[in-house]
């Protein structure tokens, strides 16, 4: 099949994923494989592993990559209950909704763990932080989300890995809606763990997470998990070598994020699709403002990845917003602050500023 020949999709999605995604990534689809054959383990299944640990960590030899089946979610499960040991305890600090969900695994997993719970507009206070570590000595881990995706702030990451360091602790970053969008490296962070999945700003199609992780704690993990299916240590002993997943993989899926990641490599790489994030949100945020609709958050705390944008006035109506928007070819997504009225709009995904250019002026021709 023509590139050509691959249908349009009928709208944009404006969404923290899955997103829309080229047509090449999903032409790549169209072929099945076999999960035996070394086509698939050492052609697609190794090159991915191989690609992703260079993005995250550059030229190190530390680090290794675990692929595990299901969404974003099932990798940071299997993440934490593989990484934290039932005797070991962890440090979650949470402002928003995935922050609290790495709380409900440990609950589920009835793991150890402390919440330092920040308001959903606000970044984590340093010295709190610091306070916990200090006073708390059971903790081994500390865990928090890199963007959250619910409101789209932007965590201090650095500052509470370097004071993890301090500390002597183990630091796992769920960095889902970031890892491929914004420049990070784990060495120098420095995180041991970092969660991502095939549906986010890599730009493929959902279906599996991955797990990046410090090699030499990883294989301290043996016997750690809570499940079978989400022990990510199991999952890293068959594949290492092989490129083999224990179960059956989505093999259409990894195929797409292999092209997805040499598309990112043609863009020039996490740098330049940064710059693209970025722009993107520069012409998202002064053209919202221009149409009277503010950010729920100051520009110094707004990533790139997603903007959360107040209700502009109390008979506004979302449900309503939403249909004529999916009309004119872009879908919106809710809010998800408990405190505010918001929506969101996406950044990231195969959009351009001329698609946002579209959007502005779609929204300008609803409003009115
Ligand atoms: C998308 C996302 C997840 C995973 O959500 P799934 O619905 O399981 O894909 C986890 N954390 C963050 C920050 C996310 O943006």
């Amino acid at each position: 099949m023509n590139i050509q020949d691959i249908p349009e999709n009928p709208y944009l999605l404006l969404t923290p994923g899955p997103l829309s995604t080229s047509k090449s990534v999903r032409a790549a689809m169209l072929r099945d494989w076999c999960t035996w054959d070394d086509d698939y383990n050492l052609g697609v299944v190794q090159d991915i592993r191989s690609r992703l640990v260079r993005l995250a960590a550059g030229e190190s030899d530390q680090f290794t990559a675990v692929l595990m089946q299901g969404s974003g979610s099932f990798g940071v499960e299997a993440c934490l209950g593989t990484a934290v040991p039932p005797e070991g305890k962890l440090l979650i600090i949470a402002n928003g909704a995935y922050g609290m969900r790495m709380v409900r695994f440990m609950e589920v997993m009835k793991r150890p763990y402390v919440l330092l719970r920040v308001a959903e507009t606000e970044q984590p206070d340093l010295s709190r932080i610091e306070e916990i570590l200090r006073s708390d000595e059971a903790i081994t881990h500390v865990a928090m989300v890199y963007c959250e995706t619910t409101t789209g702030i932007l965590n201090p990451v650095k500052e509470v890995c370097a004071l993890a360091k301090k500390y002597e602790k183990i630091t796992i970053i769920d960095a889902m809606s970031a890892f491929g969008g914004i420049p990070m490296d784990m060495e120098k962070l420095p995180a041991d763990y970092l969660i991502s999945s095939s549906n986010k700003c890599i730009q493929g199609v959902p279906g599996f997470s991955f797990i990046l992780a410090r090699r030499t704690l990883l294989e301290q993990c043996e016997g750690n998990a809570h499940s079978h299916s989400l022990d990510a240590y199991d999952q890293w002993k068959t594949m290492d070598g092989s490129g083999k997943w224990r179960f059956t993989s989505p093999t259409h899926t990894v195929r797409a994020f292999q092209q997805a990641l040499a598309e990112l490599e043609e863009e020039g790489g996490v740098e330049a699709r940064y710059q693209r994030y970025k722009e993107n949100q520069r012409i998202l945020r002064e053209g919202m403002e221009r149409l009277g609709y503010h950010t729920l958050l100051p520009e110094e705390l707004q990533s790139p990845i997603i903007t959360s944008f107040l209700y502009p006035n109390e008979d506004f109506d979302f449900k309503t917003f939403y249909t004529a928007m999916k009309e004119k070819g872009f879908v919106l997504y809710p809010g998800k602050v408990s405190d505010a009225d918001t929506f969101r709009i996406g950044n990231i995904g195969e959009i351009y500023g001329e698609d946002i250019e579209k959007l502005l002026k779609a929204i300008e021709e609803v409003t009115a």
